[in-house]
């Protein structure tokens, strides 16, 4: 249920509808829109819908009341109807300008690292990714660093200025990551894992959120309402390929997902490219066709020798390649009103 407030709806008139809510033990969640202040009634209502739905309306300052039946409603634009604009460290996430997040899939070493951060940075990408936790489909594969990487990438933020985004797997893992990261990254093995969702929901940190291979949209976007009712209201979410019917690709990209997303939520939207294909020489044109789809940005991984990578080599892109094709993400991003570097 959205309780929509009257333009200049006064700070107490809004006061008395929380309390309203509370006494009926529900959850009021605020947003303090540009336009006017909508207020979101989550929790299980107990009491009759309809009579509820009278009380709410009868409360000074209140517009409306909306029957929300969609099972999530802080993600929907219902409740938010601007575009959410994320701010880190500089960088806008969901702005005019289409972010461009890149580095190796696992940090391995300084080396690799630092020389990847640098490429892509001079490349135009304007976050570094890396993971130090890593969720390998084979416990022989390598795991990652732990926090030793997570010190990498601090090391390579401080050097490049660049923001760095990691994924964290392991509620245990938490409090450790957060501290490290800038934007704690939710892998597509966990966009359903209800209480990893609830714990992110609780720190200060943007979450990026993956959607599974499996996972429907209405699903993602119930998921991330685990976060939003948390507290966290920054969330950004990331298509990264479905089940896919063929072996051509790893995944197939689901490019229909990306106005449907920007269409129910307000929350910014990416593509990683280099998950949904597991082929770099398919990063270029799945990713050109996700800007014009409309995304807020990509993930793409970079390695400065993705032969020797330690995961995820052979949809690595080397840097020279990844310089090449910025140019070309930028073109598009141009065509549709963006910017882009
Ligand atoms: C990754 O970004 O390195 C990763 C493991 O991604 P996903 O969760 O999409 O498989
Ligand atoms: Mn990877």
């Amino acid at each position: 249920m959205i309780i929509i407030m009257r333009k200049g709806a006064s700070k107490k008139e809004i006061e008395c509808v929380k309390k309203t809510v509370r006494e009926a033990e529900l959850k009021p969640i605020v947003n303090q829109g540009v336009e006017r202040t909508v207020i979101a009634v989550v929790g299980e209502i107990t009491l009759e819908k309809a009579v509820l739905m009278d009380r709410f309306a009868a409360l000074g300052g209140v517009e409306k009341v909306n029957a929300i039946s969609k099972p999530y409603k802080l993600s929907s634009r219902d409740y938010h109807p601007e575009d959410l604009v994320i701010k880190i460290r500089g960088v806008e996430i969901g702005g005019s300008e289409v972010i461009i997040i890149a580095g190796p899939c696992a940090v391995e070493s300084r080396e690799q690292l630092l020389e990847t951060a640098k490429a892509v940075k001079a490349a135009g990408a304007k976050i570094l990714r890396g993971g130090a936790f890593k969720p390998r489909t084979s416990p022989y594969s390598f795991q990652g660093l732990g926090e030793e990487g997570l010190k990498l990438l601090a090391e390579a933020r401080e050097i490049t200025g660049l923001p760095i985004i990691t994924e964290v797997m392991d509620p245990e893992d938490l409090d450790m990551v957060a501290e490290y990261a800038d934007i704690l990254q939710i892998g597509a093995r966990n966009t359903q894992n209800f209480k990893l969702l609830q714990k992110v929901g609780k720190k200060p940190n943007p979450v990026f959120l993956k959607r599974g291979p499996g996972v429907r949209i209405k699903e993602l976007l119930t998921a991330v309402d685990y976060i939003l009712s948390e507290g966290n209201q920054n969330v950004i979410l990331c298509e990264r390929g479905v089940v896919n019917f063929d072996n051509e690709t790893r995944n197939l990209t689901d490019i229909n997902a990306i106005p449907v997303l920007k269409k129910e939520t307000h929350l910014p939207v990416f593509l990683d490219p280099s998950h949904a294909t597991g082929r770099r020489d398919l990063i270029e044109p799945i990713g050109m066709a996700a800007i014009a789809a409309g995304v807020d940005g990509l993930m793409i991984e970079v390695h400065i020798h993705p032969d020797k990578a330690r995961s995820d080599g052979a949809q690595s892109l080397w840097s020279e390649q990844f310089s090449g094709m910025m140019p070309r993400f930028k073109a598009v991003a141009i065509a549709k009103g963006r910017r882009l570097g």
